[in-house]
């Protein structure tokens, strides 16, 4: 597959060329439904509200909720005018708000009403109280001195803030030819997105991309999940995070594929989306497979009409890779491994790769992209099967952080190298496996622990749901391993049992000293493990 030298809004033009009668967005649950003809014109009309509200190619968006449809329509329009997404965690709260809209610089806030319990609007008014008595055509707030409009989702009133139907009427000051030349003025290399990087490491960084980088990432992640105008797409991952927004979205609209949309993950309306809709491929993080798969209606549901789909964001066990082929019938289902710096995607599992490398590990470097095993003290290339730092380059990488070149000068390095964090090595085969991050190993004794390798052994365990293992400070061994325990439904689990089933199977060093049952782990929004919060924990229940 050649590279293509597109924007996003040629993108769309030419898929409603191609398929205009083919289904592109689909909400179930409010029986929305737009063919890729109806798409292109709604994604135009909201490019010329943009425009009409005066804001010009390369100013910052930023935009707070979750998979709305103002959502999805406002990352295709933006991308026909030139603006950049900026995507905002749902999970936020006021600082971590007021730290991304002034890191950002954004000009324009896009927010719905609130989310899970936190009332946006109320977050919103505790940081800029000016609102109150500012005009929604003259916002100003001491806090967020960039920040000039805030627009509603719905059609709430409320001081200060435009209602979804006034902004949409600005888009009548706008004629077609005027989009027309701005889509034309674009350039493939624009920045058009900054995502924040999901936080489980320390404070968030933006992370710009281009068109180039997402249409492409996009095109090459549904091309390997050989998809086509006939696929549906089932879209529960967050769109604020690159799983939503590039392997979702873009995936499908490179390929003039349906994108069926759950609006907040819960393992139900999953199941039923895919059942109604007839969805051809399903993603998630194997947390969301894993509550899919274990729900007790789960057999209710007919999951027959799964081809495909991607799991990806942390270590897909082998055990639910299984399941999710032989009992949810995605027998094409495929494994991404990237992060939001490289677009995100960097290597895919294919649809004929030999069953035991589609399960085990995340498959080889996607086309046009080059990647490398590096010793992380030396910085020289190690050779197949040595485990290192994972380095990239590419036409996937960033261009950088959004005002921070400090930061980008510790990942990005002189000759075009994305340096990821990931310890990973390839096989003969040149297939990749993830065996942990930098910062997870654990190191006991002097031997090197990789947590991944035990946590899917413990998977294995019959009764066991799912498992994390980290590593706590020991003043005998430098460190020890605790492992926290999910534990099936109805399984009554002991910590004698792991012992037991551990004890011959894997080496004495690598069971886990400590043994934790739990019902949940500390989760981003985007459904990330917050391992350093587990590790904090694991210190805690270590000590008493
Ligand atoms: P983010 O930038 O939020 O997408 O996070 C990227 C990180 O998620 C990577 O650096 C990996 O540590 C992890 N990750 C993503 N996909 C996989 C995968 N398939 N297997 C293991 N780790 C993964």
């Amino acid at each position: 597959m050649e590279l293509m030298v597109k924007t996003v809004g040629a993108v769309v033009k030419e898929q409603a060329q191609r398929f205009p009668e083919r289904e592109a967005m689909v909400y179930p649950e409010r029986d929305l439904r737009l063919t890729y003809a109806e798409f292109d014109k709604e994604t135009d009309r909201l490019a010329k509200a943009f425009m009409g509200m005066g804001i010009q190619r390369g100013e910052n968006v930023a935009i707070w909720s979750d998979n709305k449809p103002q959502w999805l329509l406002s990352q295709f329009a933006t991308g026909k005018m030139g603006a950049v997404l900026v995507t905002v965690n749902t999970n936020y709260q006021a600082a971590e708000l007021t730290y991304l809209l002034q890191q950002s610089e954004a000009t324009t806030l896009i927010l719905d009403e609130g989310f899970k319990g936190t009332s946006y609007l109320d977050v919103l008014r505790s940081i800029c109280p000016s609102l109150a008595t500012n005009n929604s055509s003259q916002v100003q707030c001491e806090s967020l001195p960039n920040l000039k409009r805030v627009i509603l989702m719905t059609e709430k009133t409320e001081p200060g803030i435009y209602k979804w139907s006034e902004f949409l009427q600005h888009a009548e000051s706008v004629t077609d030819v005027q989009l027309e030349e701005r889509l034309e003025t674009l350039e493939p290399d624009d920045v058009i997105n900054i995502q924040y990087t999901s936080g489980t490491t320390g404070f968030p960084k933006g992370v710009m991309l281009t068109h180039m980088n997402v249409v492409n990432n996009g095109n090459l992640i549904g091309g390997t999940m050989k998809l086509t105008s006939e696929d549906r797409v089932c879209i529960p991952v967050p769109f604020f995070h690159c799983f939503g927004c590039v392997l979702g979205t873009m995936a499908a609209v490179t390929h003039g594929a349906a994108m069926v949309i759950v609006e907040q993950f819960d393992p139900v309306r999953v199941l039923r989306a895919v059942q109604d809709e007839k969805c051809t491929a399903l993603h998630g993080v194997p947390t969301m497979f894993i509550a899919e798969l274990n729900h007790p209606d789960f057999s209710k549901y007919d999951t027959s009409s799964l081809r495909t789909g991607i799991m990806a964001g942390s270590t897909c066990p082998i055990e639910v890779m299984k399941q999710v082929i032989g009992d949810m019938g995605a027998s094409e289902i495929t494994i991404c491994y990237g992060l939001t710096e490289a677009s995100p995607v960097i290597s895919q599992t294919k649809t004929d790769d030999p069953i035991e490398k589609r399960v085990s590990t995340v498959g080889k470097p996607h086309p046009h992209v080059e990647v490398k095993i590096v010793d992380p003290a030396t910085g020289g290339e190690l050779p197949a099967g040595e485990p290192g730092e994972l380095c990239t380059r590419g036409y996937h990488v960033m261009k950088g952080y959004y005002n921070n070149p400090e930061a980008t000068a510790e990942v990005l390095d002189a000759d075009g190298w994305l340096h990821t964090g990931d310890i990973a090595k390839l096989d003969e085969d040149g297939y990749l496996d993830i065996t942990g991050r930098i910062k997870d190993m654990v190191i006991r004794g002097g031997e090197n622990i990789y947590p991944r390798e035990i946590e899917e052994f413990l998977y294995t365990h019959p009764g066991v749901s799912d498992v994390q293992v980290v590593g706590v400070p020991d003043a005998k061994y430098g460190e020890e391993l605790m492992a926290w325990i999910i534990p099936k439904e109805g399984a009554s689990l002991q910590e004698e049992d792991i012992r037991a089933f551990c004890k011959g199977s894997i080496s004495h060093h690598k069971i886990p000293r400590y043994i934790e049952f739990t019902e949940s782990y500390p989760m981003t929004a985007s459904g990330k493990i917050q391992k350093f919060k587990l590790r904090e924990m694991s210190r805690q229940a270590a000590v008493e």
